[in-house]
């Protein structure tokens, strides 16, 4: 991949903010460099820009090296980066399939970047053909989803690879609920591929999604663009302090994943008798998406009884479909009982 020729050029000449803490990041006796107040340790402190404490843990738990790692305020923080960094404002397109997450359409439009839609499937899976007649020159980004939001389903990994390997611009994959669906992620192959970069969050299988904390996994030479663009400090220390100490807890986040998937097979048995349910798709993911008889009726409803579900019915392909997440078997009880009482 020639990154220079598809980077920007304002980026590619770009001469990044050199902060107090770039500058110098040893240990020190007196800092006195930074214009910090000496009062109220520890948080009087700047952040380390880079996160390197953070990612040295994350590197072990991924098993990828710390220069593989992108760290942001969120992974919105990378979509937003990676479309600035890359797409020529009014002139670059991106790609992205139908329905899928809507940030990526939401990004592209702030940044003035033409977004193609590519359908998916009846069954919510990748047409590859489709996806390339929508790829033109000025196409520079293909944003792929997997397991997808609103669907639930992983797109098959062979044809993900075949988009990877034959388009000539950076392909993003949007794994977010991967912890969801264990073997499935592409990160283990990420050194073969230069174009292919990987999202992952902290918001979902980890629970931490208020702490704001998303991961871009690629080769060293994408991820030191997106630390150049990002601002210095990007993840405060609070978010870096705790995220260090949850990384602790990985035995406590594998219990939730496995009690989460089971509720998850719990509630599509149940969800599946309800006589005004047409079809529960399949889902790797902390969700479903279910259609029904008459889904915004059903939504009023739960919202009348204070449940609230994600109604995806004006989405493409999504028609009378609710996105459902799983909750806790409480919660998920409560639902069923609101929808028994609708019988
Ligand atoms: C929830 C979600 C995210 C998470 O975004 P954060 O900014 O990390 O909270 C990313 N991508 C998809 C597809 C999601 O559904």
């Amino acid at each position: 991949m020639e990154l220079n020729k598809l980077l920007r050029k304002n980026i590619l000449s770009l001469k990044p903010y050199s902060s107090a803490r770039d500058e110098y990041s040893g240990e020190a006796m007196v800092f006195l460099d930074a214009n910090e107040n000496p009062f109220n340790q520890p948080f009087n402190r700047y952040p380390d820009p880079l996160q390197k404490k953070l990612k040295t843990k994350i590197a072990e738990l991924k098993d990828v090296a710390t220069e593989n790692i992108f760290l942001g305020n969120g992974s919105d923080e990378p979509i937003d980066l990676i479309i600035r960094a890359f797409c020529e404002p009014g002139i670059d397109n991106i790609v992205t399939i139908d329905p899928t997450y809507g940030m990526y359409q939401v990004s592209a439009e702030i940044n003035n970047v033409e977004i193609k839609k590519v359908s998916l499937t009846d069954e919510f899976q990748l047409d590859v053909e489709e996806v390339f007649k929508a790829v033109n020159e000025n196409t520079k980004l293909i944003f792929l989803c997997s397991p997808n939001n609103p669907s639930g389903n992983c797109l098959e990994k062979e044809l993900m690879v075949e988009i990877v390997q034959n388009f000539k611009g950076v392909v993003i994959i949007d794994e977010a609920y991967i912890d969801f669906a264990p073997g499935k992620s592409l990160l283990p192959e990420l050194e073969k591929y230069p174009n292919l970069i990987i999202l992952q969050t902290f918001s979902k299988a980890w629970g931490m999604a208020g702490i704001r904390l998303g991961m871009a996994f690629s080769w060293k030479p994408v991820i030191d663009v997106l630390n150049k663009i990002k601002y210095p400090y990007n993840l405060n220390i609070l978010t870096q302090k705790k995220a260090i100490k949850l990384l602790k807890q990985k035995e406590q986040i594998g219990k939730w994943v496995k009690l989460l998937i089971a509720e998850r097979n719990k509630m599509v048995r149940l969800l599946g008798a309800f006589p005004f349910v047409v079809k529960i798709y399949p889902s790797d993911a902390n969700f479903l998406l279910v259609k029904m008889h008459d889904a915004p009726g059903i939504y009023t409803y739960l919202v009348e009884k204070g449940i609230i579900v994600r109604n995806r019915s004006k989405i493409h392909l999504c028609e009378n479909s609710l996105r459902i997440t799983i909750g806790s078997s409480d919660e998920n009880e409560v639902l069923l009982k609101a929808l028994n009482e609708l019988i």
